[in-house]
């Protein structure tokens, strides 16, 4: 039964089980928004009153968490499900991937999220529009937004901002949901809640930017496909040997840094491409299929690097997959 559902009416299920519904109850007509009064940026949209509990806090509970949640849906859909008598469920703010907030339940009620009665009494809910299991629906417009109001909440009601009690649904005790799952960046999110966000930096290495690429006289140059990062890229054959192609950046600290790398994709070109980032924790190795994703940055990673003028990641001649192995451009951005 459960596979014939919808994303929403699966949650439901997962939420209280056996919840019976129609199709056109899902469909309500979304309420003109009104300004919340308890937190300024967000719209006012209120919940069914049959999906949260009326309360006084922080006069009978206090509060002492905040639970971060992916709705396994859309924005629209999370909005039009609290707005439903049957859900049974509710959250007090719901984010977009745009960065709109919408906030559902008075803080001072008890929204029911976390699944667990006494975390409900004592926490904000947020709800984050996307799917746990796929790429691209924790914007940076999503985290600004999300740690905006994680700020006020905290400094509100005194709740201190570290991992205890900012905390994922996941967290909370007795939780059988995965939610916000591993592509939730908590260390960047906390750092936004914070305000200890690092520097700016980005650097771009392209196989042409004076002093920072080498390779080896066995790298033929090209400009055969327009994906191309500037004037040309280098290529070579797949061979079991220490010939990498390296990229120099001057790293400003010991930090975490986002790695992308562009090439032109042709068919023909190998499939898994080595690319080597020198970590603190060694270096490691990531495979690029380069017959896709082409013309384009394309993410490897997160990494921690040391901070210095060095080799920091480099392409590998060293695989047994057949077809050219291509350098063209890396960029580093401190996240
Ligand atoms: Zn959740």
């Amino acid at each position: 039964m459960v596979a014939t559902l919808s994303p929403l009416l699966r949650r439901a299920a997962a939420f209280g089980g056996g919840v019976a519904l129609t199709l056109g109850t899902l469909l309500a007509v979304p309420t003109a928004a009104q300004a919340s009064t308890d937190y300024g940026p967000a719209a006012w949209v209120p919940a069914s009153t049959s999906n949260y509990t009326n309360a006084s806090r922080e006069s009978d509970y206090n509060i002492n968490y905040v639970v971060i949640h992916t709705i396994q849906g859309s924005y629209s859909s999370a909005i039009n499900w609290f707005q439903n008598p049957a859900a049974q469920v509710s959250a007090h703010y719901v984010v977009s991937k745009g960065g709109a907030v919408t906030q559902m339940v008075r803080e001072a009620d008890v929204a029911w999220h976390a699944g667990n009665w006494t975390y409900n009494t004592q926490s904000i809910g947020i709800e984050h529009e996307g799917y746990v299991e796929q790429d691209g629906w924790y914007t940076e417009a999503m985290y600004q937004a999300s740690a905006a109001i994680v700020r006020s909440v905290t400094s509100k009601y005194g709740i201190p901002r570290d991992r205890a009690h900012i905390i994922g649904h996941n967290e909370v005790p007795g939780a059988t949901h995965t939610d916000p799952g591993s592509r939730w960046n908590w260390t960047y999110f906390m750092q936004l809640v914070n305000g200890t966000t690092p520097p700016s930096w980005t650097q771009t290495v392209d196989n042409t930017t004076a002093g920072r690429f080498t390779a080896s006289a066995n790298w033929g140059t090209s400009s055969y496909s327009a994906q191309r990062y500037g004037a040309d890229y280098r290529y070579a054959n797949p061979q079991a040997v220490s010939d990498a192609a390296w990229y120099k950046f001057a790293v400003p600290a010991t930090a975490s840094y986002r790695v992308e790398v562009w090439y032109p994709a042709v068919a023909g070109y190998n499939t898994s491409t080595p690319y080597v980032v020198v970590t603190t924790g060694g270096n490691t190795t990531v495979q690029v299929n380069q017959q896709a994703n082409g013309g384009k940055w394309v993410t490897l990673g997160t990494f921690t690097l040391a901070a210095g003028d060095y080799n920091a990641v480099g392409v590998s001649r060293w695989t047994s997959t057949s077809g050219y192995v291509i350098a063209d451009a890396v960029k580093l951005t401190r996240v």
